[in-house]
């Protein structure tokens, strides 16, 4: 369902050319300038996309849209390949990169070999740019170089933790068969290749993503790379991006999250319904808890199948004060602050400037 909703259903519901012009400046999405700091970029993104969780805003269309656009925007802000195509080619720059958000249907086969149009200049730039347009890892076609390539792609943070099968579109380049990678036929550009010398195309792969998957990670497709000189395909390296949950934080193993807590659960102790990533699990307050304590439920963090250790769910609690204030409201405080066994403060006489 995840996989659908991130890969699948986007592109393929969108016209073969793409022409929507509103698209968005992804540094307007975000709200940031165009010398924002890899950090700043971060932490925005972190918050916005918390903001506009769909989990968060359950049935708000308006949200859903503004959280796809922030996480597109964000996935190109934050790669630095991706970024400077960005910010020389706009929204296009973005594209060819990742085929996967191209609006182009992923059964257009070959884009260089006739029917692509204007493609074939595109690949070209981007060639330069990218050592290939896979990517990176991919090579200038013609050396004798390992085909590997590159992508990256948002696995949402349940599948992170579980385990899941996502998919993703990712651009394959082989030799030419018409003119064996030379780019010509006797004196002029070969008609296949339009003079590349390969041939792209746009694939669908299924990726097992294994459970424990860590952010920065990557998963390695074997053969499914390009095709170099010697008809041999190459690797392709997929880096993991992890979405943020509105919730929980991952913190390697562990999960953080906060916790509500009313006064008279802190002061009293209390049960209290813990939600974790395994589920809800019922936890004791302890009478005279303080807002900022933290609690350890071990072993309902993330497994981590390598260690085959688990980790634990961290939870602060904070102690929400009623807001609606009323003469008994005002009585009960007083009563509180009447218990106290000293200045509360105490300890902060002592700090010097
Ligand atoms: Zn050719």
């Amino acid at each position: 369902m995840d996989a659908l909703s991130l890969f699948g259903s986007g592109a393929a519901s969108r016209p073969a050319y793409d022409c929507r012009v509103a698209k968005r400046d992804y540094y307007d999405v975000l709200g940031v300038g165009r010398g924002a700091a890899p950090d700043e970029i971060k932490k925005i993104y972190r918050k916005l996309a918390r903001k506009f969780h769909p989990d968060v805003n359950p049935g708000d269309k308006a949200a859903q849209k503004r959280f796809q656009e922030i996480q597109e925007a964000y996935d190109v802000l934050r790669d630095d390949e991706k970024r400077r195509a960005y910010d020389r080619f706009g929204h296009a720059g973005a594209r060819m990169e990742e085929p996967g958000d191209s609006g182009i249907p992923f059964d257009f086969q070959g884009f260089g070999g006739g029917s692509g149009g204007g493609f074939a200049d595109f690949s070209s730039v981007f060639g330069d740019l990218f050592g290939g347009a896979g990517g990176p890892g991919g090579e200038r076609f013609g050396r004798a170089a390992p085909a590997d390539t590159r992508s990256s792609m948002e696995v949402p943070f349940r599948t992170a933790i579980f385990g899941g099968t996502l998919q993703l579109q990712t651009t394959r380049r082989s030799v030419c068969a018409d003119c064996g990678g030379r780019g010509q036929k006797g004196r002029a550009p070969c008609p296949t290749c339009r003079g590349q010398g390969r041939i792209a195309s746009l694939e669908k792969l299924r990726v097992k993503v294994p459970a424990g998957m860590r952010e920065g990670g990557t998963i390695r497709l074997a053969g499914k790379g390009d095709t170099g000189p010697d008809g041999r395909p190459g690797d392709l390296y997929v880096t993991i991006h992890v979405q943020p949950h509105p919730y929980f934080e991952r913190r390697d193993s562990d999960i953080m999250a906060v916790v509500p807590i009313t006064i008279r659960e802190a002061y009293s102790g209390g049960d209290v319904l813990v939600p974790t990533i395994h589920g809800p699990v019922q936890a004791r307050v302890p009478p005279g808890t303080q807002g900022g304590q933290k609690f350890r439920l071990r072993g309902k963090g993330v497994h981590d199948p390598r260690s085959g250790s688990t980790g634990d769910h961290v939870y602060t609690v904070r102690v929400v004060v009623p807001t609606n204030e009323t003469p008994a409201g005002r009585e009960a405080a007083a009563l509180f602050d009447s218990l106290y066994a000293g200045d509360p403060r105490k300890d902060l006489k002592d700090v010097k400037a």
